[in-house]
Protein backbone atom coordinates (compact mmCIF):
# COMPACT_ATOMS: atom_id res chain seq x y z
CA UNK A 1 0.00 0.00 0.00
CA UNK A 2 1.39 3.19 -0.73
CA UNK A 3 1.63 5.37 2.03
CA UNK A 4 -0.33 8.72 2.95
CA UNK A 5 2.04 11.10 2.84
CA UNK A 6 0.27 13.59 5.61
CA UNK A 7 -0.34 10.59 7.46
CA UNK A 8 3.09 9.83 7.74
CA UNK A 9 4.52 13.44 8.45
CA UNK A 10 1.79 13.52 11.01
CA UNK A 11 2.96 10.22 12.43
CA UNK A 12 7.08 11.40 12.11
CA UNK A 13 6.06 14.43 14.11
CA UNK A 14 4.35 12.69 16.82
CA UNK A 15 7.36 10.32 17.28
CA UNK A 16 9.84 13.29 17.14
CA UNK A 17 8.11 14.91 19.96
CA UNK A 18 7.78 11.98 22.03
CA UNK A 19 11.43 9.95 21.36
CA UNK A 20 13.40 12.82 20.16
CA UNK A 21 15.54 12.42 16.80
CA UNK A 22 15.71 8.56 17.00
CA UNK A 23 14.40 6.81 14.41
CA UNK A 24 13.19 3.00 16.57
CA UNK A 25 12.52 0.23 13.94
CA UNK A 26 11.42 -2.64 16.31
CA UNK A 27 11.41 -5.35 13.43
CA UNK A 28 9.98 -8.13 16.28
CA UNK A 29 6.68 -6.37 16.37
CA UNK A 30 6.22 -5.22 12.70
CA UNK A 31 3.07 -7.37 10.93
CA UNK A 32 3.73 -10.13 13.28
CA UNK A 33 0.43 -11.88 13.84
CA UNK A 34 0.14 -14.45 16.86
CA UNK A 35 -3.10 -15.68 17.53
CA UNK A 36 -3.80 -16.10 20.86
CA UNK A 37 -5.62 -19.18 22.39
CA UNK A 38 -6.58 -18.11 25.79
CA UNK A 39 -10.39 -16.17 26.79
CA UNK A 40 -10.75 -13.03 26.04
CA UNK A 41 -9.74 -11.58 29.78
CA UNK A 42 -6.32 -13.15 29.35
CA UNK A 43 -5.90 -12.26 25.84
CA UNK A 44 -6.35 -8.52 27.70
CA UNK A 45 -3.61 -8.78 30.22
CA UNK A 46 -1.39 -10.08 27.98
CA UNK A 47 -1.77 -6.77 25.72
CA UNK A 48 -2.83 -4.17 28.10
CA UNK A 49 0.70 -2.58 28.30
CA UNK A 50 1.12 -2.74 24.74
CA UNK A 51 3.74 -0.20 23.65
CA UNK A 52 4.06 -0.82 19.70
CA UNK A 53 2.79 2.83 18.92
CA UNK A 54 3.70 6.30 19.61
CA UNK A 55 -0.18 6.14 21.33
CA UNK A 56 0.69 4.08 24.28
CA UNK A 57 2.48 6.94 25.86
CA UNK A 58 -0.21 9.40 25.41
CA UNK A 59 -3.08 7.33 26.77
CA UNK A 60 -4.36 6.97 30.39
CA UNK A 61 -6.34 3.23 29.82
CA UNK A 62 -5.48 0.86 27.21
CA UNK A 63 -9.19 0.74 26.03
CA UNK A 64 -9.90 -2.98 25.71
CA UNK A 65 -13.63 -3.76 25.15
CA UNK A 66 -16.85 -4.67 26.76
CA UNK A 67 -19.99 -6.74 26.42
CA UNK A 68 -20.07 -10.66 26.63
CA UNK A 69 -17.36 -13.23 25.56
CA UNK A 70 -19.63 -15.14 23.62
CA UNK A 71 -21.79 -12.12 21.56
CA UNK A 72 -23.80 -12.95 18.44
CA UNK A 73 -22.77 -8.94 17.44
CA UNK A 74 -19.74 -6.81 17.98
CA UNK A 75 -20.17 -3.18 17.59
CA UNK A 76 -16.46 -1.78 16.35
CA UNK A 77 -15.60 2.08 16.72
CA UNK A 78 -12.49 3.82 15.43
CA UNK A 79 -10.61 4.70 18.69
CA UNK A 80 -11.02 5.96 22.18
CA UNK A 81 -12.03 9.42 22.65
CA UNK A 82 -11.44 11.31 25.95
CA UNK A 83 -13.72 9.92 28.40
CA UNK A 84 -13.18 6.41 27.34
CA UNK A 85 -9.66 6.95 27.76
CA UNK A 86 -10.05 8.48 31.38
CA UNK A 87 -12.27 5.06 32.35
CA UNK A 88 -10.69 2.50 30.19
CA UNK A 89 -14.22 1.81 28.65
CA UNK A 90 -15.42 1.97 25.24
CA UNK A 91 -18.36 4.21 24.03
CA UNK A 92 -19.41 6.08 27.80
CA UNK A 93 -19.44 9.63 26.49
CA UNK A 94 -22.42 10.94 24.44
CA UNK A 95 -21.95 9.20 21.45
CA UNK A 96 -21.92 5.55 23.72
CA UNK A 97 -25.12 6.75 25.44
CA UNK A 98 -27.07 7.00 22.54
CA UNK A 99 -25.60 4.18 21.16
CA UNK A 100 -26.82 2.38 24.48
CA UNK A 101 -30.58 3.73 23.65
CA UNK A 102 -30.27 2.56 19.83
CA UNK A 103 -29.27 -1.34 21.60
CA UNK A 104 -32.62 -0.80 23.67
CA UNK A 105 -34.53 0.22 20.75
CA UNK A 106 -34.00 -3.46 19.41
CA UNK A 107 -33.87 -4.85 23.04
CA UNK A 108 -30.53 -5.35 23.55
CA UNK A 109 -28.39 -3.54 26.27
CA UNK A 110 -24.22 -3.87 26.62
CA UNK A 111 -24.36 -7.14 28.30
CA UNK A 112 -26.13 -9.33 25.31
CA UNK A 113 -23.64 -7.76 23.10
CA UNK A 114 -19.50 -6.62 22.66
CA UNK A 115 -18.32 -3.19 21.95
CA UNK A 116 -14.60 -2.43 20.97
CA UNK A 117 -12.68 -0.47 19.08
CA UNK A 118 -10.43 -0.50 16.00
CA UNK A 119 -7.53 1.32 18.09
CA UNK A 120 -7.08 0.34 21.80
CA UNK A 121 -5.74 3.72 22.56
CA UNK A 122 -6.85 7.18 22.61
CA UNK A 123 -5.22 9.34 19.13
CA UNK A 124 -4.57 13.05 20.56
CA UNK A 125 -7.18 15.18 20.01
CA UNK A 126 -9.44 12.72 18.67
CA UNK A 127 -7.33 12.89 15.53
CA UNK A 128 -7.71 9.78 12.66
CA UNK A 129 -6.08 6.77 13.17
CA UNK A 130 -2.89 6.75 11.34
CA UNK A 131 -1.96 4.04 9.09
CA UNK A 132 1.04 2.91 11.27
CA UNK A 133 -1.49 2.62 14.31
CA UNK A 134 -3.51 0.62 12.84
CA UNK A 135 -0.97 -1.99 11.48
CA UNK A 136 -0.23 -2.60 15.07
CA UNK A 137 -3.78 -2.14 16.62
CA UNK A 138 -5.46 -4.52 14.12
CA UNK A 139 -3.95 -8.24 14.80
CA UNK A 140 -5.70 -7.24 18.51
CA UNK A 141 -9.25 -6.96 16.94
CA UNK A 142 -8.82 -9.86 14.52
CA UNK A 143 -7.86 -11.85 17.74
CA UNK A 144 -10.48 -10.66 19.83
CA UNK A 145 -13.20 -11.41 16.98
CA UNK A 146 -11.70 -14.88 16.97
CA UNK A 147 -12.23 -15.19 20.40
CA UNK A 148 -16.02 -14.09 20.77
CA UNK A 149 -16.58 -15.55 17.29
CA UNK A 150 -19.66 -13.29 16.64
CA UNK A 151 -22.61 -13.97 13.82
CA UNK A 152 -22.39 -9.95 12.84
CA UNK A 153 -19.66 -7.25 13.28
CA UNK A 154 -21.24 -3.72 13.13
CA UNK A 155 -18.39 -0.98 12.06
CA UNK A 156 -19.66 2.08 13.70
CA UNK A 157 -19.00 5.07 11.20
CA UNK A 158 -16.82 5.58 8.17
CA UNK A 159 -13.63 5.74 9.67
CA UNK A 160 -13.82 2.25 11.32
CA UNK A 161 -15.51 0.77 8.78
CA UNK A 162 -12.77 2.39 5.90
CA UNK A 163 -10.17 1.20 8.47
CA UNK A 164 -11.35 -2.57 8.06
CA UNK A 165 -12.60 -3.05 5.00
CA UNK A 166 -9.19 -1.01 3.06
CA UNK A 167 -11.41 1.26 1.38
CA UNK A 168 -11.77 5.22 0.98
CA UNK A 169 -15.65 4.63 0.11
CA UNK A 170 -18.46 6.83 1.25
CA UNK A 171 -20.52 6.11 4.06
CA UNK A 172 -23.31 5.62 1.59
CA UNK A 173 -21.78 3.01 -0.45
CA UNK A 174 -20.71 1.10 2.73
CA UNK A 175 -24.13 0.89 3.85
CA UNK A 176 -26.65 -1.50 3.27
CA UNK A 177 -23.84 -4.34 2.36
CA UNK A 178 -22.71 -7.27 3.75
CA UNK A 179 -18.83 -7.77 3.85
CA UNK A 180 -16.88 -10.22 5.47
CA UNK A 181 -14.16 -9.48 8.21
CA UNK A 182 -11.74 -12.38 9.66
CA UNK A 183 -14.10 -14.55 7.81
CA UNK A 184 -17.10 -13.14 9.43
CA UNK A 185 -19.94 -11.09 8.30
CA UNK A 186 -20.07 -7.25 8.87
CA UNK A 187 -22.10 -4.63 7.69
CA UNK A 188 -21.37 -0.82 8.19
CA UNK A 189 -23.73 1.93 9.59
CA UNK A 190 -23.49 5.69 11.22
CA UNK A 191 -21.06 6.50 14.42
CA UNK A 192 -23.77 7.29 17.12
CA UNK A 193 -21.34 10.62 17.14
CA UNK A 194 -22.60 11.31 13.49
CA UNK A 195 -26.29 10.82 14.86
CA UNK A 196 -25.79 13.41 17.46
CA UNK A 197 -24.40 16.06 14.45
CA UNK A 198 -26.66 15.52 12.38
CA UNK A 199 -30.81 14.37 13.08
CA UNK A 200 -31.38 13.51 9.33
CA UNK A 201 -28.62 10.40 9.80
CA UNK A 202 -31.10 8.88 12.67
CA UNK A 203 -33.93 7.63 10.08
CA UNK A 204 -31.28 5.63 7.91
CA UNK A 205 -29.71 4.69 11.26
CA UNK A 206 -32.62 3.07 12.71
CA UNK A 207 -33.31 1.08 9.33
CA UNK A 208 -29.60 -0.44 9.85
CA UNK A 209 -30.75 -1.45 13.46
CA UNK A 210 -33.60 -2.98 12.13
CA UNK A 211 -31.39 -5.17 9.42
CA UNK A 212 -29.51 -6.25 12.19
CA UNK A 213 -32.03 -7.31 14.36
CA UNK A 214 -34.52 -9.17 11.75
CA UNK A 215 -31.27 -10.68 9.93
CA UNK A 216 -29.04 -11.30 12.87
CA UNK A 217 -30.99 -11.48 15.98
CA UNK A 218 -34.49 -12.59 14.96
CA UNK A 219 -33.40 -15.82 12.54
CA UNK A 220 -31.88 -17.46 15.40
N1 LIG B 1 -15.96 6.90 19.40
C1 LIG B 1 -15.44 5.70 19.06
O1 LIG B 1 -15.24 5.42 17.88
N2 LIG B 1 -15.13 4.86 20.03
C2 LIG B 1 -15.35 5.10 21.33
O2 LIG B 1 -15.05 4.24 22.16
C3 LIG B 1 -15.92 6.34 21.65
C4 LIG B 1 -16.22 7.22 20.69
Amino acid sequence: MKPDPDSLFQYLDQTLQLYGNHLILEETNLNVFETFHGDLDSFNQSICTCQKCPLSQTRNNFVFGVGNPQADIVFVGEAPGKQEDLQGVPFVGRAGKLLDKILAAIELTRDDVYICNVLKCRPPQNRDPLPFEVEQCEPYLINQLHLINPKLIVALGRISACTILKTKESLKNLRNRIFKYAGIDLLVTYHPAALLRNPNFKKPAWEDFQLIRNKYLLQQ
